[in-house]
């Protein structure tokens, strides 16, 4: 079964054990819980879409591995067409859930952990490639969602691993044994760990040799024993626990969500193990999943940008301002500024090459470009969207008032804007907007733009040490005539 129906992903979830809380208590039933059910339905659509032929191309691929068809979220890129049609295929997706739909982070994680045990087994003659080879075989088969784990809380920014007062701030090893490893710590800001089957986790900084104890990765079933997560609020998540919510929701069917996921002396077998004490390779693994994951940004933010220029054309159409040229041209300002994205998401991945492993790695200059982009564009789209939505998206009365039969009338006669179009309809479009620009999308759109796969900061090191300044000098001294 290499490709599993919408269905058979959320029976598989059913049959996992995994230990969530949320509100201070254990949830017993995550699959049909109001708040994270709409995260599962986005990570539900990255099946759904896989069994439509139309998207065939884009939504699935030809596994190295095994020869077999299988999902794309599952697969290892062969060449740049494969980078280019992972882009393709978050846009899809973004599209089609206007949210974050989880799935990518285990994509990016695949691709970076394959390529860098191949070169650590180059270095230390370790078996780690055909372990982790046999791993991704087992989730292709299966079609797995693996939440790629990557940050630690962190502590003292300004101290290493080794050096922290609390040494469990970054994951690591407690023990060795002959059979494995028991690990300690946690990662943060854990996309879609409630929605996934498994969790591989990596470093999340560069390490020097006192950090080998947390210079480890390594995979684990998310229901493993030691292993549990708090889920993360977001802005209007209790409107999904009010009788009937529909409307106030702005987007009742998708949505993301994030964890803190706790790791207390868990378990970790030999054969799935990837890397362990060669502290010099942290670096690599955790850059490589940050190029894969800024280039996914633009897909993803893409995808749900469209979502949103659609939303605010509508709201406009509603609000009879459609016609006026400042309208107009705001619309193309945020088209201008979406395909800006996407354009940065294509670039990297056609600029993609080889690596040692054979698999394919986007251009990082260019991905960390794309991604520094997705820092600022998403706010700008978001400001233009509510300027055309105007004021009422964060005034306007509750669903509950729309439908009261006391004061429900007053409601639909006096948010009314162009008589062809009903009250229910304007509300609508306007909580779209809200939802996706300060409601529970916001997390994906407007924060994770920002923060997501790497604070901006951090492209901004990855910009300076890729830009190649130096040849640039030489260029301008060679046209100035300058001999030196
Ligand atoms: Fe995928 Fe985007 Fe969500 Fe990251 S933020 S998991 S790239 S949808
Ligand atoms: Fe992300």
């Amino acid at each position: 079964m290499a490709l599993k129906t919408r269905e058979e992903y959320i029976e598989s979830l059913r049959l996992l054990k995994q230990r969530v809380y949320l509100f201070g208590e254990l949830i017993e039933n995550p699959v049909d819980h109001p708040i994270i059910r709409p995260s599962l339905n986005s990570v539900a659509m990255t099946y759904e879409l896989a069994q439509n032929p139309e998207y065939e191309d884009i939504m699935t691929a030809t596994s190295n591995l095994t020869g077999k068809k299988i999902n794309r979220f599952c697969h290892i890129h062969q060449n740049t067409q494969d980078l280019i049609n992972k882009v393709k295929m978050q846009r899809l997706c973004g599209q089609n859930t206007a949210s974050c739909f989880q799935r990518c982070v285990g994509m990016d994680a695949f691709n970076a952990v394959y390529s860098t045990t191949f070169e650590i087994d180059k270095a230390y003659g370790t078996d780690y490639h055909d372990r982790f080879k046999k791993y991704m075989i087992f989730v292709q088969e299966n079609d797995l969602v693996v939440d790629g784990a990557m940050t630690d809380p962190k502590g003292d920014r300004s101290l290493s691993p080794s050096k922290q007062s609390d040494p469990d701030l970054y994951l690591r090893v407690v023990e060795r044994r002959e059979d494995g490893v028991i690990v300690r710590g946690a990662k943060a800001h854990q996309t879609g760990m409630v929605n996934s089957h498994e969790i591989l986790v990596m470093p999340t900084i560069s390490m020097g040799p006192d950090d080998k104890d947390w210079a480890i990765s390594f995979s684990v079933p998310v229901d493993t024993e030691g292993v549990f997560s708090i889920y993360g609020r977001q802005s209007c998540d209790t409107r999904k626990l009010e009788e009937n919510a529909d409307i106030d929701l702005g987007n009742s069917n998708f949505g993301g969500h994030e964890t803190l996921t706790i790791f207390e002396d868990v378990f970790v077998p030999n054969e799935r193990i990837f890397l362990n004490g060669e502290s010099e390779f942290a670096g690599m693994m955790v850059e490589r999943f940050a190029g894969y994951h800024r280039q996914s940004y633009g897909g993803c933010k893409v995808g749900v940008g469209d979502v949103l220029i659609g939303a605010a054309a509508v709201a406009a159409d509603y609000n009879g301002a459609n016609k006026a040229s400042h309208i107009k041209d705001k619309l193309i300002e945020m088209i201008h500024l979406n395909e800006t994205l996407y354009s940065c998401g294509i670039a990297c991945s056609c600029e993609g090459s080889e690596t040692k492993s054979g698999n394919y790695q986007i251009d990082l200059l260019l991905a960390n470009v794309c991604k520094q982009n997705i820092t600022r564009y998403p706010y700008e789209i978001a400001r233009l969207a509510e300027d055309i939505a105007g004021g009422l998206m964060v005034t306007m009365p509750s669903e509950k008032d729309f439908k009261d039969p006391k004061i429900g009338p007053y409601v639909e006669k006096y948010l009314k804007g162009v008589a062809s179009v009903s009250t229910e309809n304007r509300m609508r479009i306007l909580r779209l907007i809200e939802n996706i620009t300060l409601g529970s999308a916001a997390v994906g759109y407007r924060t994770e733009s920002m923060h997501g796969a790497g604070s901006p900061q951090a492209q901004r090191i990855m910009i300076s040490r890729q830009s190649n300044l130096g040849q640039k000098k030489e260029l301008a001294k060679n046209i100035a005539n300058i001999k030196e």
